[in-house]
């Protein structure tokens, strides 16, 4: 099986009047189809950088990004792109702010119409289609984001700390949810976290950076002993414990 996306020999600096900030340094890794990879390190070691190259808002100017053997574009079709903050628009409804891509894309079909009716249906929105975005908590908040990001069908998703202006409930509660939603629309997915918890508990693998400028210090496949491996369920498997010690130890190690 070829891989989905291939990162190979990246790096980056940016350019400005007091001087270049090398962000990232020789980094390499790829993605196989229907993978969730995690990719944790320091903050401001590089890792928004490295997912605006991977989606093409800045451009690949040391190494290669391929995905499905062609370079990625600004504003990539294949490529779906959810920030911290959920970007919805307060004074329209959430069924409004859903179908807000397709609208610019002028995709509002019939089809892709009736997917955003059943997301909203299956992630128990739809009672809330008519309210606006402050009416809803931020879990539903990030919900509604997600379904906006997923009614567009990206190839893959890419998740910048999505959960980090959460309180800690709800972002156990909700990263549950995107982690459920993911695997139930078996959407391959890149998770840039500083939480290494929240990193095990949802990955197949973690891409572990160092301080900028990053590189890969080491990849860690995660295999998790359970029938259901649900984000919120993987925190009690046996083996949680180890690999949390392991990511901290080689995050520590190379501070
Ligand atoms: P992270 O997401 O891991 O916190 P970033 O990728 O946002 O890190 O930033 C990596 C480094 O690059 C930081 O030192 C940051 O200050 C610097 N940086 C980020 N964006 C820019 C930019 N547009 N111009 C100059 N420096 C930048
Ligand atoms: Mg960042």
């Amino acid at each position: 099986m070829n891989p989905l996306l291939e990162i190979r020999d990246v790096s980056l600096s940016y350019h400005t009047v007091s001087g270049e900030t090398r962000a990232l340094s020789h980094i390499s890794f790829h993605l196989m189809p229907g993978e969730f990879l995690a990719v944790v390190g320091p903050s401001g070691c590089g890792k928004s950088t490295l997912l605006n190259l991977i989606c093409g808002l800045l451009p690949t100017e040391e190494g290669t990004i391929l995905m499905n053997g062609t370079p990625p574009l600004p504003g990539d079709p294949r490529i779906g792109y959810m920030l911290q903050k959920d970007h919805l628009l307060e004074w329209r409804t959430i069924y409004r702010n859903v179908i807000l891509g397709l609208e610019i894309r002028k995709e509002l079909t019939p089809q892709k119409l009736s997917c955003v009716e059943e997301m909203l249906k299956t992630y128990g929105l739809d009672k809330f289609r008519n309210a606006h975005p402050s009416q809803l908590s931020g879990g539903m908040r990030q919900r509604a984001a997600l379904i906006r990001t997923l009614a567009l069908k990206p190839e893959l998703l890419l998740l910048d700390e999505p959960f980090s202006a959460l309180d800690y409930q709800t972002r156990l509660n909700v990263s549950d949810d995107i982690g459920r939603i993911l695997k139930q629309e078996h959407k391959p997915a890149i998770l840039v976290t500083h939480d290494i918890s929240e990193a095990i508990s949802m990955a197949d693998r973690v891409v572990i950076l160092s301080a900028r400028p990053a590189h890969v210090t080491r990849i860690v496949p995660i295999s998790l002993s359970l029938k259901d491996r649900t984000p919120f369920a993987s925190r009690s498997a046996p083996e949680f414990k180890s690999y949390f010690n392991l990511i901290w130890k080689e995050l520590n190690q190379h501070d």
